[in-house]
């Protein structure tokens, strides 16, 4: 409990403040002391001047001095001893005359040393006569008072009062500063508590919903909308939370993609090995002896294991696209070599298929910049799919448009096109409209995601433009070298 933040603010704060409270209320206590001592001391010293002008006055008829001046003290409320200048006591407010005799000598009283000293003496202790803590001073007569004055064998005026009157006119006051001290604690506890839970309630609302996010609950925001420190913590945490969302949203889909490939790969090889299988069983279990049968097993056997041939190649050429380990080796060479040695190549199987292939015509010094062999691939995948989705006695033109310091290559199809919902998938791993009649032409679902990777590696866009029962029409651009 105490080591919550609210706790220890709480404390130190209540420690600082009752510290100070302590600190200011004893020395207020101290300097209010001080300064009635001094108040005291003060008008004793006007009163031993007053008696000092009473004691002066000549003698004359005056027989009753002593008892006059008892008088005159017990209004003043307070102690008179005349002290002469062996020590004895000649007159005490306190003490009858003949009773004067039993009194010690106070010549080593330490005021009266003072005041032999330097003239006045000030001391505070506590007195045998009078049974009580006193304040006392004493005034050293100089020049001696004449000798027909009432007390001219005077030589110190000692005058004293109780410091109980003193104490009890500073406790009101001291009381009265307790009291304040008291409150001012009271008050700043109140507030100390109010700040406290103010400062920590949105720190300790964070740390629970940074629990809660740590658990995983990721919806989870901090609704604290101060323009201080906290609220820029809880902004950043807000945001911290809103990237990790985000972060989890994409791991979470590539982590389907993943799952996805791996689905459709496992899918993919099942298929032409199931086939073999098939194959092979049929022919074990008796096909054998028929000869056309055997053949005709054998040849469609041979035509799946370079189907998985050729997937497998896919899927390594695929793999190393994205795993950054694809080598590309970068040149200039013949743009109108290249296109010709690509449709030479497709030549049969446009022939198959009963499709025309045609070169429009193009200038034989144009040379283009890029990865020959990884191109051939990208130009040779798009001359298929061409004859492949194309209709039969349609057309594949390839062709090419200059553009300032590059050349764009077109390959266009007389063929079955590509409707809408279908044009911005087709460049995904394994995504074929017609799955059967891709597959029974070979094809993987790979053809399009390998050149889209191939051209973007050069820097550059496969496009595609596709109307239904029309045809498509996928082009790409290269550097070229300026001629
Ligand atoms: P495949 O091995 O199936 O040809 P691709 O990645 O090359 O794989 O192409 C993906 C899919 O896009 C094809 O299955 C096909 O449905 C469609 N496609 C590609 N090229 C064309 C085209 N020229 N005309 C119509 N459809 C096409």
């Amino acid at each position: 409990m105490i080591s919550s933040i609210k706790n220890k603010l709480i404390l130190t704060l209540l420690l600082l403040c009752t510290s100070i409270i302590v600190i200011t209320g004893t020395i207020s206590i101290i300097v209010l002391d001080n300064f009635y001592e001094n108040q005291i001391i003060d008008d004793l010293k006007i009163k031993t001047n007053e008696i000092k002008y009473f004691i002066g006055i000549p003698k004359g008829n005056n027989e009753d001095a002593y008892e006059q001046l008892q008088k005159l003290t017990k209004e003043g409320k307070y102690r008179l001893t005349l002290i002469d200048s062996v020590g004895n006591v000649i007159f005490d407010s306190d003490i009858q005359e003949n009773e004067l005799g039993k009194l010690d000598n106070h010549l080593l009283r330490s005021e009266i040393v003072q005041a032999l000293e330097s003239g006045v003496g000030v001391s505070k202790r506590f007195s045998n006569t009078i049974k009580n803590e006193m304040q006392y001073l004493a005034l050293r007569i100089e020049p001696r008072l004449p000798l027909n004055s009432i007390f001219s064998k005077a030589y110190f005026i000692r005058i004293s009062i109780p410091l109980n009157k003193i104490k009890f006119a500073t406790n009101e006051v001291k009381s009265t500063i307790i009291i304040l001290c008291s409150l001012a604690f009271l008050i700043i506890a109140v507030v100390t508590f109010i700040i406290s839970g103010k400062i920590t309630h949105p720190l300790k609302s964070m740390a629970d919903i940074a629990i809660e996010i740590k658990k995983g609950s990721l919806d989870k925001r901090i609704s604290y909308n101060s323009k201080d420190e906290l609220g820029e913590l809880a902004t950043s945490i807000n945001s911290m939370v809103d990237t990790m969302n985000e972060d989890i949203v994409q791991l979470k889909k590539l982590e389907k993609m993943r799952r996805e490939f791996l689905g459709n790969v496992s899918h993919e090889l099942r298929t032409p090995i199931f086939a073999i299988q098939g194959l092979l069983e049929t022919l074990l279990n008796g096909a054998l002896e028929d000869s056309d049968v055997r053949k005709d097993f054998v040849a469609r056997a041979l035509l799946n294991t370079k189907r998985l041939d050729t997937l497998l190649d896919e899927l390594i050429t695929i793999s190393s696209i994205e795993t950054g380990e694809m080598k590309m080796s970068f040149r200039y060479f013949n743009l109108q070599e290249f296109l010709s040695q690509s449709i030479f190549e497709m030549e049969p199987l446009a022939e198959s298929f009963n499709v025309k292939l045609k070169l429009e015509k193009i200038d034989n010094n144009i040379e283009v910049y890029g990865d020959k062999e990884k191109l051939k691939q990208v130009v040779i995948n798009l001359i298929q799919n061409g004859i492949k989705y194309n209709i039969p006695k349609g057309t594949v033109v390839i062709s090419t448009m200059k553009e300032a310091d590059q050349i764009k290559i077109i390959i266009k199809d007389s063929g079955v096109g590509i409707s809408e919902e279908h044009i911005s998938r087709i460049f995904e791993r394994f995504y074929r409209i017609d799955k059967e009649r891709s597959r029974d032409m070979g094809g993987t679902g790979l053809g399009l995601a390998i050149a889209k990777h191939i051209v973007e590696a050069h820097g550059n866009k496969l496009e595609v433009l596709s109307e239904l029962q029309k045809g498509s029409k996928f082009s790409f651009t290269l550097q070229r070298s300026k001629i």
